[in-house]
């Protein structure tokens, strides 16, 4: 069944265009029952309301049976514990071959290359201030910042309650810009540290993501507060056995996923950046070629023209878009799956204060490496155009699409906020969608970008990680290994998501597939 809707903007609520009610079948017989009289207006309404609770215990239900289930995912105990056992030395291997070996790719059975690697990511008290320094203090914005306050949905396992999430990560970005500026200017921290660190600092987080997942486990099962285990231990390690572990006000699945990986990324990106500046600056002086400096402000600010390489320049753009969309978007966080099903354990925890920063940081890497060995990555004009164009386009669609689904969600839960983050990009709201409904209560969107493909956001997310990896030319398979592995996590999760979709809303996703037949590109695939 189609229907469509127009949100009402001030509410931010939804209000239907055409009615269209389903009638379970003991109230089939009222069925052409007119709201014009009063006596049937109140039958007309309480039908309605009937109608309603039912479709929303059929949904309660089903929520509830599929947030029970034990499934066997990844692989189970075996598959697991190989991703445990091989994310960190995966991480380290890659981060040698970019560090000695200048993003060219080694035997991996090499004792030397090892031993070599290993002393250059021998954690140091720097790194270990920068990391868990940048750590605490995203915990410390995050529980005192102002930020809007959303309702997550119903937890089955918490007998339909809804818990609070403080959104105050756009706050909590623009004062690490802030702060991050001063330090630096005032030369009280430069930012060029962290990627003179990187190496250390990337194995601090490698602990910290073991040591967290280790602690959260134990507490939880300490203190009762486990959620849909298996039984085997280091499946349950894996996948967690909190559901919804906070400190304080702060939800510690939502913070984790949202401010430290992202924000460290750009970080990254930035610091490299800086640094290709310098180095590139000094050589200027060396060769005699130095640029002129200018000052504004009688000289109280002054700059140099900036000299960091394009594909450097490139890099921190795409990572500042990402970690900003996570950020003026962060309220949409709240309803996903991650929020609502995923529990705190080694998958989402080690990934997201190791594997994101320091594996999607691959290409900023390996150009910051190329340019210290005096060998920079150098392309030329249109392909450097080509490449940002590319970048802005997908990210165009990659934002839109996620915004479209997300608030559409929003205003059916009467959760929609409407807020003025920058950039808020046109068609980011659809008016007047068209969308399912479903048995289940819940609506599947067939408009806007969700008409075209059933998982365009996907598709754009890929061809930005691709775009990463071009970026960095075709010498070494590291910098592209996001766009690998981006794609297999993205392709499984359809698999997970089309199975879980299916679950829940049964015929009516079938449904919603024969509607919108393409997965990733209309009228291809
Ligand atoms: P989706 O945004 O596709 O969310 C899937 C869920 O959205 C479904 O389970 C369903 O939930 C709901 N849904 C799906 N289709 C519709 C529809 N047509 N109308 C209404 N609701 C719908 O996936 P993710 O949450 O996995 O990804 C979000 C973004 O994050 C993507 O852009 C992805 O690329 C990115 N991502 C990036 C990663 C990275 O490491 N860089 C890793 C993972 C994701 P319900 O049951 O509530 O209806």
């Amino acid at each position: 069944m189609t229907s469509t809707f127009q949100p009402s903007p001030k509410e931010g609520t939804l209000r239907k265009r055409s009615t269209n009610i389903k009638l379970s079948p003991n109230l089939s017989t009222s069925k052409n029952a007119s709201p014009s009289s009063s006596s049937s207006s109140s039958s007309y309404s309480r039908i309605k309301n009937d109608n309603k609770r039912t479709t929303q215990d059929i949904g309660t239900n089903i929520d509830k049976q599929c947030d029970s289930k034990v499934l066997y995912e990844f692989g189970g105990p075996v598959g697991v514990s190989l991703i445990m056992l091989l994310s960190p030395l995966l991480m380290s291997y890659f981060y040698f071959c970019l560090k000695l070996k200048q993003g060219q790719l080694q035997n991996p059975f090499s004792k030397d290359f090892w031993m070599n690697g290993m002393t250059t990511i021998i954690p140091n008290q720097r790194a270990m201030f920068i990391y868990l320094g940048f750590n605490l203090f995203q915990l410390f914005t995050a529980a005192i910042m102002p930020g809007i306050k959303v309702l997550g949905l119903p937890v089955p396992s918490l007998g339909g309650k809804r818990l609070e999430y403080l959104c105050n990560g756009l706050a909590t970005w623009y004062i690490d810009l802030i702060i991050v500026s001063i330090l630096h200017q005032l030369g009280w921290f430069s930012i060029t540290s962290i990627v003179d660190e990187i190496g250390p600092i990337m194995s601090v987080a490698i602990l910290t993501g073991i040591v967290v997942t280790i602690v959260t486990y134990t507490i939880g099962c300490t203190t009762g507060n486990t959620h849909r285990m298996s039984g085997s231990f280091l499946y349950d390690l894996f996948m967690g056995a909190m559901l919804n572990p906070r400190i304080g006000n702060v939800d510690m699945k939502m913070w984790s996923e949202i401010r430290i990986p992202w924000k460290i990324l750009f970080f990254i990106s930035l610091s490299a950046a800086v640094k290709d500046h310098e180095l590139n600056v000094a050589r200027d002086l060396l060769n005699g070629t130095d640029q002129e400096n200018w000052s504004i402000f009688g000289g109280l600010l002054k700059f140099h023209t900036c000299r960091t390489s394009a594909p450097l320049l490139f890099m921190t753009l795409a990572h500042f878009l990402y970690v900003n969309a996570c950020m003026k978007g962060e309220e949409c966080i709240p309803t996903t799956w991650d929020m609502f099903y995923e529990k705190w354990g080694f998958m989402l925890i080690f990934w997201n204060f190791t594997g994101v920063p320091f594996s999607y940081c691959y290409s900023t890497l390996y150009l910051l490496n190329r340019s210290m060995a005096g060998n920079p990555v150098r392309h030329s004009k249109v392909y450097n155009t080509s490449l940002f164009v590319i970048l802005v386009l997908a990210y165009y669609v990659w934002d839109t699409s996620n915004s479209q689904k997300n608030r559409f969600r929003m205003q059916q839960r009467g959760t929609f906020v409407k807020r003025n983050a920058f950039p808020q990009l046109p068609w980011g709201t659809i008016t007047n969608p068209t969308y399912i409904e479903t048995k289940h209560g819940n609506k599947l969107l067939t408009g806007g970008w969700w008409g075209l493909a059933r998982k365009i956001n996907y598709t754009s997310d890929i061809i930005m990680a691709l775009s990463w990896g071009f970026i960095t030319g075709f010498d070494s398979f590291i910098p592209y290994f996001y766009a690998f592995f981006l794609s297999a996590v993205l392709i499984h999760r359809v698999g997970r998501d089309n199975r879980r979709c299916k679950a829940k809303y049964g015929a009516d996703f079938d449904e919603y597939c024969r509607q919108v037949p393409y997965i990733f590109v209309p009228y291809i695939i």
